[in-house]
């Protein structure tokens, strides 16, 4: 497993290893030490010929009548997935949206930790919420810190690109984008966009149009 090139793996089948971590977590919880590709398609809602080729990237070959080993897997996701070092997160815009992130504990399920948080509203700023200190916007710089890897904006979209510009200037390499706004970073920063309204007018459409 050591010598398997992570940058191998291509970004749909990464994109699926926390979807397949989470369900193998919750079968090695339950005392399961097996499970087969129907089963975690079952499970996961990816087909099972996706699963065993997203699995084969990374030498995991399932054998006929006995599927695959949990505890590999998880060794393998821990690994690749970085979930034994804690990744440090900061929020920017503790609105409606912000706020529910806050007060969400995502280190239940990933090792991610918001661990600070920032807006202009002064009836905001110098609170806590879920435990997360909030400051200043103006104070961006002079609080984050060379150790934090990822930003969530929840910010008005008017505002996401000002704000990207300081995330950027600050070394983060990771923006996942609540906001409607197209973002423009330089190369090496990647941003995931979700775009909750957009997500939801797609799932309408698709009901729509394609009954299952
Ligand atoms: P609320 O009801 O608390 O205003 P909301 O989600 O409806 O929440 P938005 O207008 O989307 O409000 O703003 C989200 C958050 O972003 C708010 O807390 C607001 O104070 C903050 N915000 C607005 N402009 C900026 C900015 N330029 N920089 C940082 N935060 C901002």
């Amino acid at each position: 497993m050591d010598n398997i090139d992570q940058t191998k793996i291509p970004q749909a089948t990464a994109k699926r290893l926390p979807l397949y971590y989470r369900f193998l977590e919750s079968l090695q919880a339950s005392g399961k030490h097996r499970v087969s590709s129907s089963e975690l398609s079952e499970a996961v809602k990816v087909d099972s010929a996706t699963i065993r080729r997203d699995f084969s990237y990374f030498g995991a070959l399932g054998k006929k009548g006995y599927g695959y080993n949990v505890n590999y897997l998880l060794t393998f996701f821990r690994k690749t997935l970085d979930q034994d070092e804690v990744t440090r997160v900061t929020l920017v815009g503790v609105g409606n949206l912000g706020t529910a992130f806050l007060n969400y504990n995502f280190t239940k399920s990933n090792n991610t930790v918001i661990d600070m948080a920032f807006d202009v509203d002064h009836d905001k700023v110098g609170q806590n919420i879920g435990n997360v200190p909030i400051y200043h916007l103006d104070d961006f710089k002079e609080k984050i810190g060379p150790n934090v890897e990822v930003a969530i904006l929840t910010v008005p979209s008017h505002a996401a690109q000002g704000i990207a510009d300081d995330i950027v200037e600050a070394g983060i390499k990771g923006i996942l984008n609540f906001t409607p706004a197209r973002l423009s970073v330089p190369d090496d920063v990647r941003v995931h966009h979700i775009d909750l309204s957009v997500e939801l007018q797609s799932l309408v459409y698709f009901l729509k149009h394609y009954p299952m």
